[in-house]
């Protein structure tokens, strides 16, 4: 495993690999290829998902990272503004699974009561699964408790660098902060590639990001105006695609993708539009949106959501009003801070304005709310967000998930129980 450790700890958290973790790499490829097996065999898949379902589940791009002699930064969350990785002379991975295996490895050095999330990813330190294996650094935010002892779990192994995050969102002090926070992690990067991040390269980078916004909007737009075009969850797939896939690729396969799904004659639309929100759904374990989309109780295509693991990842670009180098970090720091709903937040009322307004413009019978077990964040965001949905009159479910396939049975009746209520409403 690449990186130096961070922290050099006087009391380091006992995180010993054990046999079993060796075995974690091939669990993730096995979920993987299921995952896309079962998708692939939905009748009528677009033929451009080819090229995303081979990124997920073969090892060609892993071993391009490997060969490339840029180094590799692995970052968690959407906190980081990649444009200033890429300037960096560096190459942007997102690190996020969702793995019930790794999370198992990882709970034997933290606390049993932590959610899926971070155990997972501390198992896929000891597991050395894929991205932590050719990440020379991890940066990682202070989004909640997990992730701020995650720091000091992962620092104890590799190099680590912390993204403080403030406490608000709005405001001159929380955003100097910030802007100030970016402007380290920048002179970090920097310090990690021995090159300095110039403006021509800063604006490239801006540029190819920005064009993987515009087509992120786009796929959002064609979900909502043609429901059914693409499902959901090849919808997450190929947003989650671009955790990992070179931006230039990404670009190139989702135009291929949009222009296949643009000519294509229209599909009978779904019985039933919905809205996903919450806690992040991560490859390779796409399970509640399988239990959604393959109901036996309606034909139901989840158009928009509002999670940080799907749309809210691409759709923002970057606004450039200053050209200078200092300017255009202030510009990608505000840009990773101002429209991210992430219940992190103190005041957050502006992700329950969007889960709203994602209702109404995608005309949304019905909003799934998702909460990963143990996340406090959503969980204590949930009984303003239930009575806000419910005061506009949208019927929505609010479902718990260990982010594993392994509580499908219960989760599936109470999906299947709604989406019935859905029908008789309509
Ligand atoms: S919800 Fe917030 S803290 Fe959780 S993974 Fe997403 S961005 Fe990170
Ligand atoms: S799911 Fe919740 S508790 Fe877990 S890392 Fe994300 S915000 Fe933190």
């Amino acid at each position: 495993v690449s990186g130096a450790p961070s922290c050099r700890c006087r009391h380091p958290l006992p995180l010993e690999p054990i046999a079993s973790d060796a075995e974690l790499p091939a669990a993730l490829e096995a979920a993987a290829r299921e995952t896309v097996a079962r998708l692939a065999a939905t009748p009528g898949r677009p033929a451009a998902m080819a090229p995303f379902d081979r990124l997920l589940t073969e090892p060609a791009r892993h071993d391009e990272l490997v060969r490339d002699p840029r180094p590799v930064v692995g970052t968690l969350c959407n906190f980081v503004p990649e444009e200033l990785v890429l300037a960096a002379g560096a190459i942007p991975i997102r690190l996020d699974y969702s793995l019930s295996s790794a999370a198992r490895a990882g709970a034997r050095g933290l606390a049993a009561d932590v959610c899926p999330v971070v155990r997972a990813l501390v198992g896929a330190q000891l597991g050395a699964l894929p991205g932590f294996r050719v990440a020379d650094l991890i940066v990682v935010p202070t989004s909640c408790d997990g992730k701020r002892k995650l720091v000091r779990a992962l620092g104890d192994q590799r190099e680590v660098h912390t993204l403080a995050l403030p406490q608000e969102r709005e405001g001159r002090r929380a955003q100097a902060a910030w802007r100030e926070e970016i402007a380290a992690l920048a002179r970090r990067l920097e310090a990690l590639t021995g090159h300095r991040i110039r403006r021509g390269a800063l604006r490239d980078a801006i540029e190819l990001l920005n064009r993987r916004s515009a087509l992120a909007r786009e796929l959002a737009e064609l979900r909502v105006k043609r429901p059914g075009t693409i499902s959901g969850r090849d919808a997450f797939l190929v947003l989650q695609a671009s955790f990992i896939a070179d931006p230039t690729w990404w670009n190139e396969r989702t135009r291929a993708l949009l222009d296949e799904l643009t000519t294509r004659p229209s599909t009978e639309p779904p019985a039933l539009r919905l809205l996903l929100a919450g806690s992040p759904v991560l490859f390779p374990d796409l399970h509640l949106l399988e239990l959604v989309e393959g109901s036996h109780a309606a034909t139901a295509v989840i158009v928009a959501d509002e999670m940080c693991s799907a749309t809210e990842r691409l759709y923002h670009p970057t606004v450039i009003d200053e050209t200078t180098v200092p300017g255009i970090l202030r510009a990608a720091a505000d840009r990773t801070l101002l429209p991210c709903t992430c219940p992190c937040f103190i005041a957050n009322d502006d992700r329950i304005d969007r889960i709203l307004e994602r209702a109404r413009s995608s005309s949304a019978q019905g909003i799934i709310h998702h909460t990963l077990r143990l996340c406090q964040l959503f969980d204590l965001e949930l009984p303003r967000v239930s009575a806000a949905v419910r005061e506009s009159g949208l019927p929505m479910l609010s479902v718990t998930s260990e982010g594993s396939g392994e509580d499908s049975a219960l989760l599936r009746n109470r999906i299947e129980a709604f989406l019935e209520m859905l029908q008789q409403v309509e």
